[in-house]
């Protein structure tokens, strides 16, 4: 369902944004860019919606983690909102706005790497998310698959185990990387 919204990199006015170190953007970074002002809009409206505050600090936050594709450590955050905000930031101010994020569905955190990564998907927080982590280009794709969510709630409902956050995190190489490491 949130597959429409973008139309799939075939656009080439993008050559704006910074480029890597090998001077292309890996399809992870344009689909990124290409999203983050319509998703930090909408992050907008939801407060308003729920009578939350994004203030400067949790918008800062979610900001800085769609300007990359990686998944970014509460560290990481630091060094980038620092220079902007002119004063070093004390850890948990950005831990207290990663889980007001959190909590509004904007931002997941990925267990095995430490890190977070922003969710424009607008799920619930009961829907099992798959990410598929690439090892080469660090980027990280978030889907959703229904019937691997039907059968997990089979599974956990057998159990009578209520779950807080079904994520699914698998690493790997993406498919743009195994086509240019020539093992596809
Ligand atoms: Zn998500
Ligand atoms: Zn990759
Ligand atoms: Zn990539």
């Amino acid at each position: 369902m949130v597959e429409s919204l973008s139309d799939h990199g075939h656009s080439h006015d993008h050559h704006d944004h910074e480029h890597g170190h090998d001077g292309a953007l890996c399809r992870h970074a344009r689909e990124r860019a290409a999203e983050a002002g319509e998703a930090l809009a909408r992050a907008e409206a939801i407060c308003r919606e729920r009578r939350q505050r994004l203030t400067p600090m949790r918008r800062a936050v979610l900001g800085a983690l769609y300007d990359t594709h990686k998944p970014v450590g509460a560290y990481e955050i630091i060094d980038i909102l620092g220079p902007q905000e002119g004063k070093t930031l004390a850890p948990i101010t950005i831990y207290r706005a990663l889980d007001f994020l959190i909590a509004q569905g904007f931002v997941h955190r990925l267990a095995s790497r430490n890190a977070f990564i922003a969710c424009p998907h607008g799920h619930g927080p009961e829907d099992l998310v798959a990410f598929l982590i690439c090892d080469a280009c660090g980027g990280v794709d978030e889907r959703c698959a229904p019937p691997l969510s039907r059968a997990l709630v089979q599974m956990l409902q057998a159990e009578q185990f209520k779950p807080r956050h079904p994520v699914l995190e698998i690493s790997g190489l993406c498919g743009h990387c195994s086509e240019k490491h020539g093992d596809a």
